[in-house]
């Protein structure tokens, strides 16, 4: 059963916020049990959340109001999201590889080294009305063996990936001390990466960019916001094009031009969010341990 939680939930930065997330709104506790959840898409044909628990090894999925166990072990799997077909598409930590999910449960590797090298450690995914599927990949997963196999970085940095329909691979951006989530604006004019160096090193950065999209080229990639208390992981862009950014304190709501809205006060860290429900207007929320849920007034751009 899903727990509603009591006391302020919301905070008003901006009058524009009242209507993204009404006063009334309830967040509640879909689930708990995680170490680490991160990673959630939601399938509307079979109202199906799905979401990593990176350390536990497994993902787990969330259905009429019971949780299972998805896949275990996952390969520590972390961000995930649907191609333009439905189907999943996984970062995985253990595998250094961004996967595929066939219909038949095969699984078919994506993307798993750079000219000839191990990726680091996939960590967050989106796919292009095009096909082609942009990916960061950060250390975290080859830091330590909490959320994957410790391993020394074959690449010369943590960069931003393009993998083209036709299996090319392009390094977009590599200027990212450690690029997490990611998502473009509606109409795909803007990609916005989230830097979340910080959380290894108090110099490092904890900020979103915004880069231009030049056809398969990006733009420069000026800084759209800081975010804190935490450090910005993974995030995702109503219709009209606000973002809604898993941090410390819970989800923050910054509109296009990085001016904060408001917040989702989640008693957890909160690692990530996604769209669904029947008008794709709930926001699912991966925090720590548990997965949080908010019917909001405004969907998710799909
Ligand atoms: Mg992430």
């Amino acid at each position: 059963m899903a727990d509603v939680i009591s006391g302020a939930v919301r905070q008003t930065f901006d009058p524009r916020f009242d209507s993204l997330v009404p006063g009334i709104a309830q967040l509640y506790r879909l689930t708990s049990g995680c170490l680490w959840a991160e990673g959630p898409v939601y399938r509307a044909d079979v109202d199906l959340l799905i979401w990593s628990d990176i350390p536990n090894n497994r993902m787990l999925c969330h259905q009429h109001g019971h949780t299972f166990t998805f896949r275990s072990p996952s390969n520590y799997s972390n961000g995930n999201t649907k191609d333009n077909y439905g189907r999943l598409v996984s970062c995985e930590h253990g595998g250094r590889r961004v996967t595929r999910t066939e219909a038949d449960g095969s699984i078919t590797v994506l993307a798993d080294s750079y000219q000839g090298k191990h990726l680091n450690s996939p960590n967050d995914v989106v796919v292009k009305s095009d096909g082609s599927i942009w990916f960061t990949d950060p250390s975290y997963g080859i830091l330590t063996d909490y959320e994957g196999y410790r391993a020394e970085p074959e690449q010369e940095g943590c960069f931003v990936f393009r993998l083209d329909v036709d299996g090319t691979l392009t390094v977009v951006a590599d200027d990212f001390v450690k690029p997490n989530g990611l998502a473009f604006s509606p109409d795909e004019r803007y990609l916005y990466v989230a830097d979340s160096g910080r959380s290894h090193d108090d110099n490092a950065p904890h900020h979103l960019r915004w880069f231009e999209v030049n056809g398969d080229k990006l733009g420069k990639g000026d800084v759209l916001t800081d975010v804190s208390p935490g450090v910005p992981d993974g995030f995702r862009v109503d219709v009209d094009g606000n973002l809604w950014v898993g941090a410390g304190d819970g989800v923050h709501c910054y509109d296009a031009t990085g001016q904060l809205l408001g917040k989702i006060l989640v008693p957890e860290i909160t690692a990530n969010v996604t769209f669904g429900g029947t008008r794709n207007t709930t926001l699912f929320m991966t925090a720590t341990t548990s997965v949080y849920a908010m019917k909001l007034a405004i969907a998710g751009a799909r």
